[in-house]
């Protein structure tokens, strides 16, 4: 077990010598029996957080900078590390520095305030990675790639490569910007509404306020026809972001379509230089006072005949603390954990209903070191009216996106330098197609992720307090309409407000009469 003790938490209990000899005892014990709860101070309200991904590390942060030094978190993790989803491999380059490469979520839009702004505060760096090419594939050839400037062979020209849309694309590309624009604005307004202390009860409130929940009822493909896009842009450029950002096609809701659109149309993005698990990392640290890794979150029993540290959580047969509240930042349908309430008169076991049913798609990221087969890539199509030097003299771009009518068996394939190429696919490849696109090479890292929620409007959305009237708070239930980093950070900051208000009260701005907006 890890704990960091926040600097606060610590000068508080340095008041006196009496209260460090009393931390020393309790400290000892602590190791001794292995019961953190022994530590804690009883006038503290404990807040259980499951998850230490982007969802429970934002919980804990919104949480702390509402509630001040009144609030005891504790973050349990399964994994022994933080990040969930956010998850880099570290490897030696031919330079022999290290570089790290994400394995999970890798792009940040630069219009995420929240990933952008506590980054920013908690000292870590971004890294942007300007001048890629990128191409699209149809299974069979390259239908668009970036165009280059005769006498730049090395960057792709922006100016050359929207020219290029323009001309492939016409005058759906215009509406296409138009409206994920126009999504983009309704979205930023969450920041403001979280600033002034509002929460939703429900994903299907959250989405309703922005403007936004008809959108999770219906296609992208629908929601863009219905604007008059033409099948070429959807089934090209659309439908290959859709496969990369969620390895599904233009049938996923037309919100998790159209924010997963916004960096191709509305702005740059971004990773965190010291990898992108250094934000929930670094948010717990600044917030929690205790992190366990490698302590599984398996039941949770509540005892109903008492209102103090109600929610008693277990790690297999041990007790790992009783707590008031409880924040499960995980999406549940993956986490297994039984829920029970304990009465006089015994035992009952609580289903939760809105979970049955939600599938994750999954996703492989494979790492090889290699030397690319470029004939296996470079197939262009003949109708092509760029000239062989715009097209950068046939070399690969160094993104290929799968378009909607691939059959091929990756989804993306993209170069990071140094020979190391990150391939996405929605199973696990056979080495007689890592063959195909490599002449030498070397797979560095495989790993199979539950990606994100199998999209499939309408959407029916779940609940941030899964069981009712209880203190038990539900990050992910935004993540059946759009899943990404920002979004779970909005999840958390959310239920920091629920939590807040309901433990709290004193603490937490009063929640804003929607009445008065009108
Ligand atoms: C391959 C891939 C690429 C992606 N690319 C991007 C991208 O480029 N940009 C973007 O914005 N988003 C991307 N995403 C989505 C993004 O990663 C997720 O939406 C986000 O990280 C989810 O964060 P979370 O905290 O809600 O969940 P998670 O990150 O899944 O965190 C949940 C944590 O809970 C832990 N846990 C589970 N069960 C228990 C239990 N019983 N007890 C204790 N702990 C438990 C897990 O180990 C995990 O650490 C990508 C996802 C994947 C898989």
């Amino acid at each position: 077990m890890l704990a960091y003790e926040r600097q606060r938490f610590a000068r508080h209990l340095c008041i006196s010598a009496f209260f460090l000899l009393l931390l020393a005892v309790s400290w000892a014990q602590l190791e001794e029996e292995g019961n953190e709860s022994s530590t804690s101070d009883e006038r503290l309200g404990k807040v259980a957080v499951v998850g230490s991904g982007i969802g429970g590390a934002s919980s804990s942060y919104f949480l702390r900078r509402l509630v001040g030094s009144e609030v005891e978190v504790h973050v349990f993790e399964a994994e022994g590390r933080v990040g969930g989803r956010c998850k880099a491999l570290k490897h030696t380059v031919s330079n022999g520095k290290e570089k790290l490469f994400e394995v999970g979520a890798s792009i940040i839009f630069d219009k995420n305030h929240y990933s952008r702004k506590i980054s920013r505060e908690l000292g870590l760096n971004h890294s942007r990675s300007r001048g890629r090419s990128f191409g699209l594939w149809d299974g069979r050839r390259l239908v668009f790639q970036s165009l280059h400037l005769p006498w730049n062979q090395t960057n792709p020209s922006p100016f050359l490569t929207s020219l290029g849309l323009m001309a492939r694309y016409g005058r759906s590309l215009i509406l296409l910007k138009s409206l994920v624009k126009k999504t983009l604005d309704s979205f930023l307004k969450i920041y403001d509404k979280q600033e002034a202390g509002e929460s939703f009860e429900t994903a299907e409130e959250l989405w309703s306020a922005l403007g936004l929940f008809h959108l999770t009822q219906e296609t992208l493909g629908e929601e863009l026809r219905l604007h008059g896009l033409s099948d070429k842009l959807l089934r090209e450029l659309v439908g290959a972001v859709n496969r990369v950002n969620y390895n599904q096609n233009n049938s996923l809701n037309a919100l998790a379509g159209m924010v997963s659109l916004c960096p191709l149309v509305a702005g740059s993005v971004f990773a965190i230089q010291e990898g992108n698990a250094a934000l929930p990392e670094a948010m717990i640290r600044s917030s929690a006072d205790f992190l366990n890794l490698k302590t599984r979150i398996t039941r949770v029993t509540i005892n109903s005949t008492s209102s103090d540290r109600r929610y008693v959580l277990w790690s297999g047969d041990k007790e790992v603390g009783g707590f008031d509240a409880l924040v499960l930042a995980t999406p549940l349908e993956l986490a297994t954990i039984e829920f029970f309430r304990i009465r006089p008169d015994g035992e009952e076991e609580l289903k939760l209903d809105d979970l049955s049913n939600i599938d994750f798609r999954t996703t492989h990221s494979t790492f090889v070191h290699g030397t690319l087969n470029a004939s296996r890539l470079t197939g262009v199509e003949k109708s092509l009216w760029m000239s062989r030097m715009v097209r950068g003299r046939g070399r690969v771009p160094d993104s290929i996106y799968a378009t909607e009518d691939s059959q091929d068996f990756f989804t993306s394939i993209s170069h990071y330098g140094h020979e190391i190429y990150k391939i996405f696919s929605p199973r696990r490849l056979m080495k007689a197609e890592i063959d195909q696109l490599f002449t030498v090479y070397k797979v560095l890292e495989e790993k199979e992720w539950k990606a994100y929620p199998h999209f499939h409007p309408p959407e029916t959305l779940q609940s941030f307090r899964p069981i009712a009237d209880e203190r038990i708070y539900y990050v992910n239930a935004i993540e059946k309409a759009v899943s990404a980093v920002e979004v779970s950070a909005i999840g958390g900051r959310n239920v920091a407000l629920m939590l807040c208000r309901d433990v709290f009260p004193s603490k937490c701005p009063k929640q804003r009469d929607p009445r008065e907006e009108l």
